[in-house]
């Protein structure tokens, strides 16, 4: 009835479908604890430098943030290597994607390119944009097939998104890869690599294009806070990109969407490397933990090099859906993968030694319709 009164791209949107929250699944089924490993968040919380500067910035909360936040970028330049004015920083990477499509995609002539599965951002903000959205499927074992996402690209192709490593699968492409894609892409195509789980693959160099970036005139790094440094709440993330295109996006950013506190939460974790540190080791350790638990279990578990494993129940089990419901009532909440379109499949993110264990232990149970 309201059709009419809007924009023709709002047909067909449905709401972003996220992990189920703790409360959520307390209120439901009346438990006290609640293990959460459904959105890829940090095992080990917020570390502590992080939360001490965070008490010391809440007296500045009354300010605006210096625009474009230059301290923030400044930090990451020193960090990464490369120049401050190729560093765009926002409300979470999803809104330098978001930025990325409005800025370089003209509404109905151009197109964004992606695999399917794919994160969803990348299809939802194409399409409110009006730019038409094209997917290729990854190989049956998750891997990239780089010649059927060339196919798909032509003159109009102003980005092509790729995951590394990937979500929901965990599969992680070597960089040399990415690189020699971006070479061959369309002369106005850029090629944006979403980094959001890098800083848990190994060796990383191998992984990340961050070293072909001055190299490579057409990539584009994202990175995030979210993840390895467990600053999800607070939205923090950003782009690198070509000194030009940043200048750009940065016109068009709203100033202020990072906020003060984001600011000072981001510095403090750059510099709390044992935080870092201590999560590369929980993360690798547990995913190696819980990828053999679940392989003894029978589940099909693909090779993951992120903080989350994707897995398969074995036929003779439950299906992926009643596992997933089962788990829910004994109070560990992990991601089906129907909203992916893979309703068979299971994403479990890595938890402290205690949470993988009691999910191993719950999982058994869960897949032979037991009851604790
Ligand atoms: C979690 C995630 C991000 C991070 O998003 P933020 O907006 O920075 O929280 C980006 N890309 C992918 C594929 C992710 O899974």
């Amino acid at each position: 009835m309201h059709k009419k009164l809007v924009r023709p791209e709002m047909d067909g949107f449905t709401p972003y479908v996220p992990g189920l929250s703790i409360d959520e699944i307390k209120k439901r089924f009346g438990l006290d604890t609640v293990i959460k490993m459904a959105s890829n968040e940090n095992p080990l919380g917020v570390s502590a430098v992080v939360q001490q500067r965070l008490h010391m910035a809440s007296a500045l909360a009354f300010r605006y943030a210096q625009a474009g936040t230059p301290a923030l970028t400044q930090a990451l330049a020193q960090h990464l290597g490369v120049p401050q004015e190729c560093i765009v920083a926002g409300n979470g990477s999803d809104e330098i994607i978001d930025l990325l499509i409005r800025v370089v995609a003209r509404p109905g002539v151009d197109n964004v390119v992606a695999f399917t599965p794919c994160f969803s951002m990348y299809d939802v903000q194409s399409r409110l944009c009006g730019v038409e959205f094209r997917q290729t499927p990854l190989r049956a074992d998750f891997s990239f097939d780089f010649e059927n996402l060339l196919a798909l690209t032509d003159e109009h192709t102003a980005l092509v998104f790729i995951t590394n490593p990937d979500n929901p699968s965990g599969y992680a492409c070597p960089a040399a890869d990415i690189v020699a894609l971006a070479a061959r892409l369309p002369k106005r195509s850029l090629l944006v690599v979403d980094e959001a789980y890098v800083d848990f693959a190994a060796p990383v160099e191998q992984y990340s294009a961050l070293s072909a970036f001055g190299s490579s005139p057409n990539i584009i790094i994202l990175r995030t806070f979210s993840k390895m440094y467990g600053l999800a709440g607070l939205r923090l993330g950003y782009g690198i990109m070509p000194a030009w295109l940043a200048e750009l996006v940065l016109r068009v950013k709203l100033p202020f969407s990072v906020n003060i506190l984001a600011e000072q939460a981001g510095l403090a974790a750059l510099e709390d490397t044992f935080f870092v540190a201590e999560t590369q080791r929980v993360v690798r350790d547990g995913r190696a933990e819980l990828s053999q638990g679940l392989t003894a279990l029978g589940c099909t578990v693909y090779p993951s090099q992120a903080n989350f494993l994707m897995f398969r129940p074995p036929a003779s089990s439950l299906s992926a859906h009643e596992i997933f419901e089962a788990l829910l009532r004994k109070g560990i909440i992990i991601r089906p993968l129907s909203s992916y379109g893979m309703p068979d499949f299971l994403r479990v993110t890595v938890g402290t030694q205690e949470e993988n264990s009691r999910f191993l232990t719950l999982m058994a149970e869960s897949m032979r319709g037991g009851i604790s």
